[in-house]
């Protein structure tokens, strides 16, 4: 190809099957620049062997190949303007710069001026920048060998260990003799004899150099003094000497050249060998119910690989043979099995739906699941016969994998697609898969996830940091830790319902709450040791983590509140693992522990922007309970906390957590650009932590689990702080027990909480109901009793945080299973100068387990197939940033009653949630910033995923009757003993995490109970 190109006719190859079939935009691309009196086409070997994955651009240099060649124009700088534009004229934003011996000194002199987008240069046998150590004799006797043959070929053997192939030493020959004169004798009298080394310094990417152990031309030592040795601002320098190879080092020696580039550029896939988990199994690095969990797992996988079994024919249970057939088809294209893997994902897929397992929800315009994936099976086979006219499984895999891309595409032929959208159908399978497929340990070995090996925790959980054990490549290999090695722990928690005070339904309590979590657990705490008789009700069960919960991410999917829920709207927000928790705990099983308090703007938002509404409070009203919660809770964080408003406020009791290698990277990240970061507050324990009534909690062991449950009883989920207190205070906790009615007297009381434990319906006389079951559950309960919603706000304002994650991998090991997942933080963004946006948001760095990963990235991106493995790949070298940013409240966005019903045959609820202009501009503000820290901290293949997280709202808390649900004491206005204390009565989301706020909520109702309690006013 020729274009125009800074007043010059260029010519250039650009390469890349890889971009263009699998629309894969954020590989990166290398630009190359050849040596001295070569071309584009010195570069074919090497792009042979790297376009397959990555996009090649290879210029032919002014002067040389069939590039023009202008009279003058020929200095380093005249070069360096080319590169420049080319870069501009391909609009390249993610690219590494290839320069070979005279390209190797052009291309140093346009990373010094440190380009955006250049991401590593690498210099192969670089003419360095000082002048090059030629005599005056040589550089004559080159000047005048311009366009002699002999001397070409005197050259050749002068610059090369061996004899090149003859086809190749033809073109090197060709090359030499179309040079123009021009460049030849401007290199030769000016260009190599500039000096330029001034410039060393102001490069800052990465740079890989490769030299030639027996190169006459530009030696090594010459090269490691001149250049190696100087580049002092760059924070990675790696220098490689290939053996027998001389000058024309990519000619001489492909292979290696491409795998020491790709080795640089890409994070290195940590992968082990099959077997490897089982291995890790075997050893007490797995704590015993991980291994439970994985061995039964593996029993299938081993049954598909054993020879005797593996050609049993699977009946399936749900789909027809045609419709297991085509899944089966199917799921070899877009997750194959990799390597000497036996996932069988059409049997579990099949297995799930059979016994009607779900994950909390689905979009709105998808049909249950069932029926999703019957009447999506048959459209991809209508889609096959539309574009060939043969089945799904008739046709060859490229066929079979247009079809998936049309029908990825949203828009394929077929009747069925007419009522069933092919995109989010598309999405759904996919992320379903991926789950199944990064589930497996025998997948995750091939990842290098080795995240279930925490028994003893993690104490190596920085940048490229292992512990002494820690399997590096084979697992086989690695010893075996003792038992008496591992620390002993008591945890507090570790009994299934504890022995505790039981009343009798007949009996009156004073408080019935519904709903251990954030904002059930601290009344419940509060009221019990005021002396007054305590029952809870909880949907979930009792727990016994140090037992039960498992390293494992599907095992523990039970701590998900996995009832169906519909998701509506443009921007329709996840259930299951992303938004609520069943459990005696609530959503604090799984929660993250971040515990930032609110600013006492983020209650003024209407005041302070003119939109959303103010709180019936201030932060004077919440200051004493935050002040009480940290240290109640054990929250860990930095001695001064940078965004800190409040001059009054005691220190965090325990120091911050250790920071890992996605906390040091954002902090690397944020650095240059003045973003000021800080260990996050966190209520996971940092150090053994006292708590009174309760005993010593155990601190930390940097498992990385936390969203998946703390089985060390480190982070302060409320079944290891408050609810231990309350029963101690004679509370009782039932877990297991779903309400589901009210009863109310003539007067509009409520008289009675109606329950149903194991089928059995009961009922609980109580003076009144505190209604703690979350933002989706309590205005569910509140549509289904028509209750306390004179106002018509029970179930409005429903809010979402924008969530939005920027992902991206980076050369170290970062091992994102190790550390709490959030160790970071800034609120430099809380009130942001000069933007178009009502509020603020906060930023986190996050770790992420596997699966979670996986499906994320299905979703995010749609990949499958070989992108998405070799994605995968990169597991161990990820990490991200995550924002929590404003949501306001819109009349579109509300929780309604479907008329579709759940197994109890209570309406599901459908939830509408799309983005207004401000999430909008909010989140492209955050996307802009957060790509900017991951390219100062190095990262590649960056992208977005898309997101809103937490459910706040649905029951505002207000001033007036007419439009709020309750008071600000969480009194409702319509039924005086009923309260609400969950996240469900935020009136605007706030630009920070909501636990600690909705657990000094739940405090401050308490006490404001208790008081008129003692009024006689209950
Ligand atoms: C993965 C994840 C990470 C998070 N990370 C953070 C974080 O780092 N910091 C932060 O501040 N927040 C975080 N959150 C959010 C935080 O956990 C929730 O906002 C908070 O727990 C909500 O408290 P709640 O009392 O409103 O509801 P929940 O904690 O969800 O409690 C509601 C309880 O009610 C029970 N229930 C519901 N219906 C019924 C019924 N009919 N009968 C009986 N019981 C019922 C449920 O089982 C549940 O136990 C996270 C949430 C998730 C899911
Ligand atoms: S708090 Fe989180 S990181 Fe720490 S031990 Fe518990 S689960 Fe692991």
């Amino acid at each position: 190809m020729d274009e125009q190109i800074n007043g010059v006719r260029l010519h250039f190859t650009d390469t890349g099957t890889y971009t263009a079939a699998h629309a894969f935009p954020n590989v990166p691309t290398f630009v190359f620049l050849h040596y001295f009196g070569g071309s584009s086409l010195s570069w074919q070997p090497l792009i042979d062997r790297l376009s397959p994955r990555y996009r090649c651009i290879a210029l032919d240099m002014r002067g040389f190949g069939d590039s023009e060649a202008p009279a003058t124009g020929y200095a380093v700088a005249d070069y360096a303007d080319d590169v420049a534009a080319l870069i501009e004229h391909f609009h390249l934003t993610d690219f590494t710069l290839v320069g070979h011996s005279m390209g190797g000194k052009v291309a140093m002199a346009y990373a010094a001026r440190q380009p955006a987008g250049l991401r590593e240069l690498i210099l192969i046998a670089p003419s360095p920048l000082s002048p090059e150590p030629i005599s005056d004799d040589e550089r004559q006797h080159a000047v005048e060998a311009y366009g002699q043959r002999a001397a070409a070929e005197q050259t050749l053997r002068t610059i090369t260990a061996r004899p090149l192939p003859a086809e190749l030493q033809a073109r090197v020959m060709d090359d030499n003799l179309r040079s123009s004169q021009a460049a030849w004798r401007a290199w030769l009298e000016h260009g190599s004899r500039e000096d330029l080394s001034t410039l060393l310094p102001q490069i800052s990417v990465p740079v890989l150099i490769l030299s030639g152990e027996v190169d006459k031309t530009i030696k090594p030592d010459v090269i490691q003094r001149e250049v190696a040795a100087r580049l002092s601002s760059t924070w990675r320098v790696q220098m490689i000497m290939l053996p027998d190879a001389a000058h024309l080092l990519p000619l001489e020696s492909p292979d290696a050249v491409a795998d020491a580039i790709r080795h640089f550029v890409n994070p290195q896939p940590n992968r082990y060998p099959a077997g490897s988990v089982r291995a890790l199994l075997t050893t007490d690095l797995v704590t015993p119910q991980t291994r439970r969990a994985l061995t039964e797992r593996l029993e299938n996988t081993e049954r598909l690989e054993s020879p005797a079994t593996s050609s049993l024919p699977v009946a399936p249970q749900l789909f027809t043979p045609a419709e297991f057939d085509t899944l089966r088809a199917i799921c070899a294209r877009l997750l194959p099995n990799a390597q000497d893997l036996h996932i069988d994902l059409a049997a579990q897929l099949d297995a799930r739906l059979q016994i009607g397992k779900g994950n909390g929800w689905r979009y709105d315009v998808l049909p249950p699941d069932q029926e999703a994936h019957q009447r999506g099976l048959q459209a991809v086979d209508e889609t096959a016969q539309a574009l060939y006219k043969q089945s799904f499984v008739a046709l060859d895999t490229s066929q079979q994998d247009a079809v998936l891309r049309t029908v990825q595409s949203g828009a394929p032929p077929g009747a069925t697609w007419k009522t069933l959208p092919a995109k989010r159908y598309f999405e759904e399978l996919l992320a379903e898969l991926a789950e199944c497929y990064y589930s497996d340990p025998t997948a995750q070995e091939t990842i290098g996830y080795v995240g279930m090996a925490d028994a003893a925790g993690w104490s190596a959980i920085g940048l490229n940091q292992l512990e002494a054990w820690e399997p590096r490549h084979n697992i086989e290999t690695i010893p075996n830790i003792s038992a008496a090695s591992l620390p002993t722990r008591q945890i507090a928690s570790d009994q299934a319902a504890p022995p505790m005070r039981h009343y009798t339904l007949d009996e009156v309590v004073d408080a019935v709450v519904i709903g251990t979590g954030a904002g059930g657990a601290p009344l419940m705490a509060r009221l019990a040791a005021a002396g007054m008789r305590v029952v809870a009700l909880e949907a979930g069960k009792f727990w016994k983590p140090q037992s039960e919960f498992a390293t494992d991410e599907r095992a523990q999917s039970a701590l998900y509140w996995n009832d169906e829920r519909l998701s509506a709207g443009t921007d329709a927000t996840a259930f299951g693992n992303n938004n609520s928790g069943v459990g005696v705990g609530g959503s604090t099983l799984h929660y993250t522990a971040y515990t930032p308090r609110a600013h006492a703007d983020d209650l003024r938002l209407h005041s302070e922007f003119g939109v959303g509404v103010d709180w019936p409070l201030s932060y004077a009203d919440l200051k004493p309970y935050y002040d009480e919660l940290e240290r109640y809770l054990g929250v860990s964080g930095p001695a001064a906390y940078p965004w800190n408003d409040d001059a009054a406020r005691p220190s965090y009791p325990l120091a911050p957590l250790p920071l890992n290698g996605a906390a040091q990277l954002m902090q690397r990240g944020c650095e240059p650009l003045g973003i000021r970061t800080s260990p996050a507050p966190n209520a996971a324990l940092s150090a053994r932590y006292y708590q009174p009534g309760v005993g010593w909690r155990e601190a930390c062991t940097n498992r990385g689990f936390c969203q998946a449950g703390c089985s060390v009883g480190a982070k302060a989920s409320t079944d290891v702080t408050f609810i231990p207190n309350a029963i101690q205070d004679g509370a009782e906790v039932r877990a297991e027990c779903f309400v589901t009615q009210f009863v109310r007297d003539s007067s509009g009381q409520i008289t009675h909480v109606v329950y149903i434990k194991e089928g059995v319906e009961y009922r609980q006389a109580c003076r009144t109901v505190f209604l703690c079951a979350g933002a989706v559950e309590t205005p569910r309960l509140l549509l289904i009793n028509g209750l306390a919603n004179s106002s018509g706000q029970v179930g409005k304002n429903f809010m979402a945080h924008v969530g939005l994650q920027i992902w991206g991998q980076f050369h170290e090991d970062v091992r994102p299973y190790k550390g709490i997942p959030g160790g970071l933080i800034s609120e430099d963004t809380h009130r942001p100068k000069g933007v178009d946006f009502a509020g603020g948001y906060l930023l986190q760095s996050i770790g992420v387990m596997p699966v979670t990963y996986a499906s994320q990235l299905v979703r995010g991106r749609l990949l499958w197939g070989e992108p998405l493995q070799d994605h995968m790949l990169g597991y161990n070298h990820t990490a991200g940033i995550n924002i929590l940013g404003e949501c306001l409240p819109y009349p579109g966005n509300y929780l309604e009653l479907s008329n579709e019903h759940d197994a109890r045959g209570l309406p599901k609820p459908r939830i509408h949630f799309s983005y207004g202009e401000n999430e909008r501009r909010l989140e492209s503000h955050a996307d802009l910033l957060m790509r900017a820290i991951w390219s100062n901290a190095g990262a590649r293949e960056v992208w977005a995923f898309h997101r809103s997280a937490h459910i706040i709202g649905t029951c505002r808390m207000g001033s007036h009757s007419a439009d709020a649900v309750v008071n600000p004491d969480g009194r409702s206005f319509d039924i005086p003993n009923l309260y609400i204390a969950d996240n469900s009565i935020f009136p605007s989301a706030l630009s920070v995490n909501p636990a600690l706020t909705i657990m000094a909520l739940s405090l401050r109702t308490a006490d404001r109970f208790i008081e008129h309690a003692k009024q006689g006013n209950m």
